[in-house]
């Protein structure tokens, strides 16, 4: 049976960050990861954004094998005995841990249509595969609004294909973005030539003769060759569960990112954690915070951790338009919109109370640590500044 010091269950970029921090401040200890990806830790941004506008491939790996790791991919850990510590493969393996790191991120939810002609958009191997149609001059339609719809929609419709875009909400962003900004958007990516339809959902899908026949709230009915479904992820908390950790909307950790079991931490996408800027527990699904907490886990287990306070900031592109953001951003709290030009260039401020609780740097760039010194103040950046 293998001992590991340190064992990493995931692979992704929360598992890198991890074991390139526990490296820096352990330069012997032995550091295993268990990850159910094929493919060693790489960084998922470029997937939906850079990869499309022509940035190499070989630019995504997070080169984690340079640090000493023992990596075992394509296998999936089935259960933790935080007793014994011991974790069991889907091979059978048994190996013990002194600190083990769950980094297990999230499942992106499915659809009832189990079919090869749906992509739910996570990994290298689903970019691999959605590049590869977009070949081919096929009918596209992506299902969803949200951050991995309107980037596969826009990277889609940049190397030419047809798109339809299927979004239940009134507009692109809804959940994030301001009524007025979000209906913008939804022009914006008609002018850039996708079908954009707001207030549909989807009622039902069937298969036809090498079609999927996507049935809409409104009755229609549209064929198309590929889906692409954003409908977010689930965080992956079942052999927490199963090992008895306590789980509320994910791992639920403390400052220093132990789990309620002695010696296993959590991070990244699956952990739940107390944010002192914001006085709430939250969980982010952001690169920010997989890069930050991951290191951050890394240090406790390595016994060289400081409390975990920091405010994760992520970002996203949409055609040519981007973005930067920090805090909470929901639109149903009080939002003060100050635009440089309007939906071009601006930054958009969340207030509850009047304080601010998030903040939107639109087409906004080199802010990010002003906004984020503005979360729980009353206060504004100069616009673009
Ligand atoms: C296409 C795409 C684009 C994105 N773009 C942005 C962006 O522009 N900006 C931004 O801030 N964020 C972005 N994100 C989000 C960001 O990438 C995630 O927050 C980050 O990847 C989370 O990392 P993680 O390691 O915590 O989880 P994950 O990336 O989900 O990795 C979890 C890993 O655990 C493995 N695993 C799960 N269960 C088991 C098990 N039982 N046994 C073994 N292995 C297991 C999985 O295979 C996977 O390797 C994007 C995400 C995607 C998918």
């Amino acid at each position: 049976m293998t001992d590991f010091r340190y064992l990493i269950i995931g692979g992704g970029m929360t598992a890198d960050a991890a074991a390139h921090a526990i490296r820096a401040a352990d330069s012997a200890g032995s550091i295993g990861i268990i990850s159910s990806d094929p493919h060693p830790p790489y960084n998922r941004p470029p997937l939906s954004k850079g990869l499309w506008k022509g940035e190499s491939e070989d630019k995504v790996w997070r080169n984690t094998e340079t640090v000493g790791v023992d990596l075992r991919l394509g296998r999936r850990a089935t259960a933790i005995d935080p007793r014994k510590k011991t974790v069991t493969d889907d091979r059978g393996t048994v190996v013990t841990y002194d600190k083990l790191l769950l980094a297990t991120g999230g499942t992106p939810r499915r659809l009832p249509l189990h079919s090869e002609q749906i992509i739910y958009y996570r990994t290298y191997d689903d970019y691999r595969r959605l590049r590869a149609l977009a070949n081919e001059n096929l009918k596209f339609l992506v299902l969803g609004g949200g951050f991995i719809g309107s980037e596969v929609a826009a990277a889609l419709r940049m190397v030419g294909r047809d798109v339809t875009m299927l979004i239940p909400e009134d507009g692109i962003g809804a959940r994030v973005f301001p009524a007025d900004l979000s209906r913008f958007l939804v022009d914006y990516y008609r002018e850039q030539g996708v079908d954009v339809r707001t207030g549909e959902g989807l009622a039902s899908l069937q298969q036809s003769a090498g079609k999927v026949i996507v049935h809409t709230t409104h009755g229609k009915q549209i064929p198309v060759d590929v889906i692409v479904a954003g409908l977010g992820i689930q965080p992956n908390v079942d052999l927490a569960e199963q090992a008895g950790l306590r789980v509320d909307n994910g791992v639920v950790v403390d400052d220093m990112l132990r789990t309620s079991a002695p010696d296993v931490f959590a991070a990244g996408d699956v952990a739940n954690f107390y944010n002192p800027a914001l006085g709430t527990r939250m969980r982010v699904e952001h690169e920010d915070n997989a890069n930050s907490m991951g290191a951050a886990a890394g240090s406790s287990m390595a016994g060289t951790g400081a409390p975990y306070t920091h405010l994760p900031f992520f970002y996203s592109d949409l055609f040519q338009l981007g973005y930067e953001a920090v805090g909470e951003l929901d639109p149903r709290l009080e939002v003060d919109s100050d635009w440089k030009e309007p939906f071009r260039e601006g930054v958009v401020y969340y207030l509850k109370d009047g304080r601010v609780r998030g903040v939107l740097l639109w087409n906004t760039w080199g802010q990010v640590d002003n906004a984020r010194a503005l979360i729980g103040k009353a206060g504004h950046l100069v616009a673009g500044g």
